[in-house]
């Protein structure tokens, strides 16, 4: 043994191997470098850590049987519609945007981590880095690939997103920066490994040589270029940081917007997206970082993992702290929405989710195992990663799907516009495919591109080990390379608004209506009688779907016992003059006409939903197993376009309903909006209805809105305290019998009411009809 240095590839390089035993010869910095079969020349090797025997051919064809399985049912998704799937119209968006909005999470989270070492310059964390960017690129596509069978139409118009764009929309703005984001991360990716493969392309031969030579670019490894890249991975994570917290940030507020969702609503829900984000991220960059070192053979670095789980722990608490204040403050105002909510949460259908995964396994066990090995074992460390990356999957579900549990009126009871949501076996199935795509990826990424890079080492020179080029790498931290890519990520955030406008598209008087029109209803309760012939007559006239109504007529209840009194209150579309379902639409399938009417272009609609998820009145139901579009009142345009009226009006027997144009001061509707008491439904909501109703009690249209706190205060070890209402820890939920407000014919020609009813056995009250 004697010490040798040279160059192999521009790379300098130390060895104490003997000469002769040289083509194996492992440098005393772990195996990259030999010397050639002659012996007499140092070079590189590709012998790089990577997964050893069959163990790695095993998990791959596990995988693929994974796959397989998942791919049955997304197969039976893609050809039988939404309509296989427990989504409905009460909870339209399920696991699969809760997962989208999970690993998107991850991705960003993973992204962020990375950054500490490629921009600000944590060494400790260096070899976690290219794992943590291959894990962001892949949540990434994983994320994205779950928006695809969520979408009603996503064999023929999944592509509409891309070019028919409505600017207003968070989705848009939002794929705007899912664009950008995912071009840095290939790009980063590239630059990090660029060098590496450079190496492996000049070192191996055949369709090995010709592949990473491909994806090298041909490009030829030495210091200079192993320099450059690294300020140029520097450049691309600066730019990456407004860009990722505006990935994830962003999807909070896709939620954040939604006021039809009190539980959503809430200017603290992107931020809290982004410090579950970041827990999330870097937990799962650490756990597969170990995991994947393990499997490899080569050397986990202790003081790394100690590092970084110090640092997720406090990303925990600093989650949770969040967290907490986002229970604290509704709940101590008593908001009635958000109580409901959390306490659906905690007690309700989905609190197996809370206690087991959010509070189990996202909080109680990571932080028992890292305070209790004090950060030092990896294995115990990946084990709490682990637990918060699943905490986190029941942070997702519950951020989504409770907020669906809220009836849009108090009049109504869980469960009354379809059955309560639990994710089918389909809905399962596939997201099994997508993740087991994900695993597959990541593993074939990490055996075919170099996830150690030599200079991680420390002991070949290049950006931390040469003096000369570690200067300019803390060259790159100049200033004026910090102001070059906050100029940068400015103008790439900008570059996205000026993409190509929607496309026009609405054209023509069905699309524009009349101009100087204001087209209105007045509903007269008194003359309500519930015989649902509006209701008939909108299903014939529309030809709308079995189990979809643009109307409905609900039997209610009103006022306070014992001043309480029973009404027929028909519901359909308000065609709100502030309408919250139009802007969120992503591809301007739905607008506003010119003489009020909202409408939806069905040549144009994706099925997202997000319209029915921001309509505050529940009036857009899903064609789930049909058009799988969206459908809704139309005030029947096509009909008034005719100079008739719509069919509900000239139908109903009672004449309950009056319509015409409130621009006309001498048209009857007019009249009685001026002169006479009407009344909107949730008038607070600001988005200005024209519905008007006659006859429903001034205090019902807000006791209509706004469920009643389901909770009461308690006692507090022996302190009353009746202004708190947190529940779960002040109050507690009294007893009340389920039952349920059915209509005759909507609980027949409803197939989904009628499964829940008579073939699972759920309790109900028949108010009527039946
Ligand atoms: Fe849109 Fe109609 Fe709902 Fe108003 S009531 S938000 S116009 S769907
Ligand atoms: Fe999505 Fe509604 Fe627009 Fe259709 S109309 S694309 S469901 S937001």
């Amino acid at each position: 043994m004697y010490p040798k240095t040279g160059r192999a590839h521009g790379i300098r390089l130390q060895t104490r191997c003997r000469p002769r035993e040289l083509r194996a010869c492992t440098l005393s910095m772990g195996g990259y470098a030999g010397f050639d079969r002659a012996g007499r020349r140092l070079v590189a090797m590709t012998n790089y850590p990577r997964f050893k025997g069959a163990a790695f051919y095993v998990w791959i064809g596990v995988l693929l049987v994974m796959l397989a399985v998942g791919a049955d049912a997304f197969i039976a998704r893609s050809l039988q519609g939404l309509g296989i799937t427990a989504l409905n119209n009460m909870t339209p968006w399920g696991l699969w945007i809760s997962l989208y909005i999970f690993f998107i999470g991850l991705s960003a989270g993973a992204f962020l981590i990375s950054t500490l070492t490629y921009v600000f310059g944590a060494r400790q964390f260096e070899k976690m880095g290219r794992y943590a960017v291959l894990t962001a690129a892949i949540c990434m596509v994983v994320a994205l690939s779950f928006i695809l069978p969520d979408l009603g139409r996503m064999l023929d118009r999944w592509y509409y997103m891309l070019i028919y764009r409505q600017y207003l929309s968070f989705m848009q703005i939002e794929l705007n920066f899912y664009f950008a984001y995912i071009l840095i991360l290939v790009l980063e990716i590239f630059f990090l490994t660029r060098n590496d493969l450079a190496i492996r392309a000049q070192l191996s031969s055949g369709v090995t040589k010709i592949f990473y030579s491909l994806v090298s670019l041909r490009s030829r490894a030495d210091e200079v270029l192993r320099s450059r890249d690294a300020k140029i991975v520097k450049i691309l994570g600066a730019i990456g940081i407004p860009v990722a917290v505006g990935v994830h940030g962003g999807t909070g507020a896709i939620f954040a917007i939604v006021k039809a969702k009190p539980a959503w609503f809430s200017p603290l829900m992107p931020i809290v997206f982004l410090a579950s984000a970041l827990a999330s991220g870097g937990a799962l960059a650490l756990a597969l970082y170990v995991i994947t070192s393990r499997l490899r053979g080569s050397e986990i670095d202790r003081e790394l993992v100690r590092s970084a789980s110090k640092l997720l722990a406090f990303l925990l608490v600093l989650d949770w702290f969040f967290v907490f204040w986002e229970i604290l403050v509704p709940g101590y105002a008593a908001s009635p929405e958000e109580v409901f909510v959390i306490d659906t949460i905690m007690y309700g259908p989905f609190s197996w989710v809370f206690w087991t995964f959010e509070i189990a396994l996202g909080l109680v066990l990571p932080v028992v195992l890292l305070v209790a090995s004090k950060f030092r074992k990896p294995w115990v460390s990946t084990l709490a990663c682990l637990f918060i990356v699943a905490g986190i999957i029941g942070v997702r579900l519950n951020i989504v799907v409770p907020a669906f549990f809220l009836p849009p009126y108090s009049i109504l009871t869980l469960g009354e516009k379809a059955g309560i949501y639990f994710p089918s076996n389909v809905e399962w199935l596939s997201s099994l495919f997508f993740i087991s795509g994900a695993l597959l990826l990541y593993s074939i990424g990490v055996k075919l591109l170099p996830m150690e890079s030599l200079q991680a080492e420390g002991q070949l020179g290049g950006a931390f080990g040469d003096p000369q080029l570690k200067s300019s790498f803390q060259m790159s931290t100049s200033r004026r390379n910090w102001i070059k890519a906050f100029v940068a990520s400015l103008v790439a955030g900008a570059g996205a608004f000026f993409l190509p406008k929607t496309a026009a598209h609405r054209e023509g008087q069905a699309a524009h209506g009349f101009a100087g029109k204001r087209w209105a209803m007045l509903i007269d309760l008194a003359r309500c009688t519930g015989c649902q012939s509006c209701v008939v007559a909108c299903k014939t006239e529309n030809n709308v779907a079995l189990g979809t109504f643009r109307r409905w007529v609900p039997d209610v209840e009103v006022g306070t016992f014992p001043n309480t009194r029973r009404l027929f209150l028909p519901l359909l579309c308000n065609h709100c003059d502030s309408p919250p379902c139009v802007p969120v639409c992503p591809v301007d399938a739905t607008w506003r006409r010119d003489d009020g009417i909202v409408v939806v272009d069905w040549d144009r609609c994706i099925g997202c939903r997000y319209c029915m998820v921001a309509c505050p009145y529940a009036a857009r139901d899903f064609d789930w197993n049909g058009t799988q579009m969206v459908d809704k009142c139309t005030f029947c345009a096509h009909r008034l376009d005719q100079g008739l009226l719509p069919a509900c009006v000239e139908q109903c027997p009672a004449e309950a309903m009056i319509f015409g144009d409130l621009n006309d001061a001498n048209s009857e509707i007019s009249r009685i909006v001026r002169t006479r008491e009407v009344q909107v439904l949730k008038p607070e909501l600001g988005t200005k209805p024209r519905v008007f109703y006659l006859g429903l009690p001034s205090s019902a249209t807000t006791e209509v809105a706004m469920p009643q706190p389901s909770l009461e205060p308690m006692t507090l070890v022996g302190l009353n305290i009746p202004w708190m209402a947190i529940p779960g820890i002040f109050v507690r939920k009294p007893e009340q019998a389920e039952s349920r407000v059915i209509l005759g014919n909507k609980f027949l020609s409803d197939p989904r009411l009628y499964k829940q009813v008579v073939v699972s056995g759920e309790k109900v009250e028949m108010i009527s009809g039946e």
